[in-house]
C-alpha cells in the first residue's frame, strides 16, 4: 500500500488529502500537524474548517485509510510520498519584509523531513512558494539526510474556499513539475498515478519545476488583476453614470475575455491573492525587473483604493459622519460558504469606520465573535511602508457588537454595509429590515447582491459598487 503523509492540516491539507483519500482506496493518508486543536478538530465532528460537502468526505474516509494526526515524525518516515502544505505568509519582518513569503514552516518542515527519513522519499511542493524554492529545498535535504533520494515534485493547489470540494472532485488542471532527469520522471509518473483515479489523463499538466512554482503565483496574479481592473472601472462608471454590471457583462461577451471573475466589489481579500502577487512582486525586483513589478504592485494599490473609496462613500453619504452611528456589517468572511477571514475587505472596512467613531454591528453566518475581535486588534501589516499599523484600541473595539441574526444586526441602525455575498443575504426581509431602521434609512452593497431599485422603492437609499447612483 502507498502511503502518504501530508505536513499541513489546514485549509488545503485537510481538504486535499480528503479527496485522495476517497478516490484511492488502496492508499493510506495521514495528515499531520503541529497544531494540536486543529488535528483534534479534524478528528471531531466539528471539522476545523467549514467547506461545503468536506464533512461528507472526511466521514466516509476518516479511520478507513485517511487519518490526523499530531505525530509529525513518525508518519513523515513511514511515507513514500510527503506532501507539504504549510503556511507561507508574507514576511513581516527582516529582508523583503512586507512582499516576500515567510519560508520559516517551510525550512522547518524539509529540515525534519531529511532528519526523519529512512528510506527514499517524493516530496511535494502543495504549498504556493516563490519559483526556485525547490533548489533551496533540495539543498538542505541532501546536506542533512544520509544516502537518501529525494525528488522534489512542484504541485501547486488551485482549489478556492467554498467551492474546494467542487474544485478537487472536478479539477481544471492537476500542475506537476519535476526535474527532467530519470528519477524526476519517474516521480512525475508516480503522483500522475495518484491522480489520474480520477482525474482525466488530459488534465493533468507536467512541465518543468520552475514552470509550476511560477504558474501558481501568475495564476493567482491573472484572477486578482481582473478583480483590480473591473474595480478600477467601477470607479469611472460611479463618476459617469455607466453600470458596471452592464459594462463587464458586454466585455465578457468577447471569447478571448469571458465572463468570469469580473464582478465589481469591495475588494479581493482571502490568504493568497495580495500574499502571492507581492511574492511576484519580490521576484520580479530580485530579478532586476523593477517595470514588471511596479505593474503587479498596482494590482493591490487598487484593491486598498478600492476598499477606502467604499469607506470614504459610507461616510460621505451619511452627511459626512458616522461618529455615534450605527452600522450594519452583514458578512465578514472573505467571500460566501466560507469561514475564512484571513485578509478579509471586511476588517478595513470595519477599521475604517471604527476610526470615524462609528457603532458596528456585524452578522456573517461563519465567522465566530472570537474571530472578529482577533481581526479587529491585529496588527496589520502596510506592504508599502513596512512599519506595522497600529491595531484598533480596546475602547474602538467596545465599539463592536456581533449577533447571530441579521435582523438582530440591522435593528435600530442608520446604514447598512453588504461585505460578503452571501445567499441569505439575497433573501431577506428588507422591507422588516427598513421598517426597524434609523431613517433615512442608507445601505452600502459592498458585492452587488441585492436589487438596488427594489430596495429604493422601499424607501432605502442604495449604494451599489460601479453603479448610478440615483437609477
Ligand atoms: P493554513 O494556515 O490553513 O494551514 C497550514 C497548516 O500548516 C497549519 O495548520 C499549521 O499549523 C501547519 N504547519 C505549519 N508548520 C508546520 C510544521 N512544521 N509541521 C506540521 N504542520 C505545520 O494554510 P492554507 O490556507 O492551507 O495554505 C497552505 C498553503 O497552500 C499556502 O502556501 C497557501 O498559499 C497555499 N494555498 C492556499 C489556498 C487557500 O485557498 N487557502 C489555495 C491554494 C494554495
Amino acid at each position: 500500500m502507498v502511503k502518504i503523509c501530508c505536513i499541513g492540516a489546514g485549509y488545503v491539507g485537510g481538504p486535499t488529502m480528503a479527496v485522495i483519500a476517497l478516490k484511492c482506496p488502496s492508499i493510506e493518508v495521514v495528515v499531520v500537524d503541529i497544531s494540536v486543536t486543529r488535528i483534534t478538530a479534524w478528528n471531531s465532528d466539528k471539522l476545523t474548517i467549514y467547506e461545503p460537502g468536506l464533512e461528507d468526505v472526511v466521514k466516509k474516509c476518516r479511520g478507513v485509510n485517511l487519518f490526523f494526526s499530531t505525530d509529525t515524525e513518525k508518519h513523515i518516515s513511514e511515507a513514500d510520498i510527503v506532501f507539504v502544505s504549510v503556511n507561507t505568509p508574507t514576511k513581516t519582518r527582516g529582508l523583503g519584509a512586507g512582499k516576500a513569503p515567510d519560508l520559516t514552516y517551510w525550512e522547518s518542515a524539509a529540515r525534519m523531513i531529511a532528519d526523519v527519513a529512512k528510506s527514499d522519499k517524493i516530496m511535494v511542493e502543495k504549498s504556493t512558494v516563490p519559483v526556485k524554492t525547490a533548489e533551496a529545498i533540495e539543498m538542505i535535504l541532501t546536506h542533512n539526510s544520509k544516502g537518501i533520494n529525494f525528488q522534489i515534485l512542484s504541485n501547486p493547489e488551485f482549489l478556492s474556499e467554498g467551492t474546494a470540494i467542487q474544485d478537487l472532485f472536478y479539477p481544471d488542471r492537476v500542475l506537476i513539475g519535476g526535474r527532467e532527469t530519470p528519477g524526476g520522471q519517474k516521480a512525475i509518473e508516480t503522483l500522475k498515478e495518484v491522480y489520474s483515479h480520477w482525474v482525466p489523463e488530459d488534465r493533468i499538466i507536467t512541465t518543468n519545476l520552475w514552470s509550476a512554482e511560477l504558474s501558481k503565483l501568475v495564476a493567482n496574479a491573472f484572477l486578482a488583476q481582473r478583480i483590480s481592473s473591473v474595480n478600477a472601472i467601477s470607479a469611472l462608471c460611479e463618476a459617469t453614470g455607466a453600470d458596471v454590471t452592464e459594462v463587464a457583462h458586454v466585455v465578457g461577451k468577447n471569447t478571448r475575455i469571458g465572463p468570469k471573475f469580473l464582478n465589481a466589489s469591495v475588494g479581493f481579500g482571502g490568504s493568497c491573492f495580495q500574499k502571492d502577487i507581492l511574492n511576484l512582486v519580490y521576484i520580479c525586483e530580485c530579478n532586476g525587473l523593477p517595470e514588471v513589478a511596479h505593474y503587479w504592485k498596482q494590482v493591490v494599490k487598487i484593491n486598498d483604493y478600492q476598499k477606502t473609496r467604499f469607506v470614504n462613500r459610507v461616510v460621505a453619504s451619511m452627511f459626512n459622519t458616522v461618529s455615534g452611528k450605527k452600522i450594519a456589517i452583514l458578512g465578514f468572511a472573505f467571500k460566501k460558504d466560507t469561514g475564512d477571514t484571513r485578509e478579509t475587505p471586511a476588517i478595513d472596512v470595519c477599521k475604517g469606520l471604527l476610526g470615524d467613531k462609528a457603532k458596528i454591528s456585524i452578522y456573517d453566518p461563519q465567522v465566530t465573535e472570537d474571530q472578529i475581535q482577533r481581526d479587529l486588534t491585529m496588527n496589520k501589516f502596510d506592504w508599502d511602508h513596512p512599519i506595522h499599523l497600529q491595531p484598533m484600541s480596546p475602547s474602538a473595539v467596545k465599539q463592536v457588537t456581533v449577533t447571530w441574526d441579521a435582523y438582530e444586526a440591522t435593528k435600530g441602525a442608520h446604514g447598512i454595509c453588504i461585505l460578503t455575498e452571501w445567499d441569505e443575504f439575497k433573501q431577506l426581509d428588507y422591507k422588516k429590515i427598513y421598517d426597524n431602521m434609523q431613517k433615512p434609512a442608507f445601505l452600502f452593497d459592498g458585492r452587488n447582491v441585492v436589487d438596488p431599485e427594489k430596495l429604493r422603492e422601499i424607501g432605502f437609499i442604495v449604494y451599489s459598487i460601479g453603479k448610478p447612483l440615483n437609477a
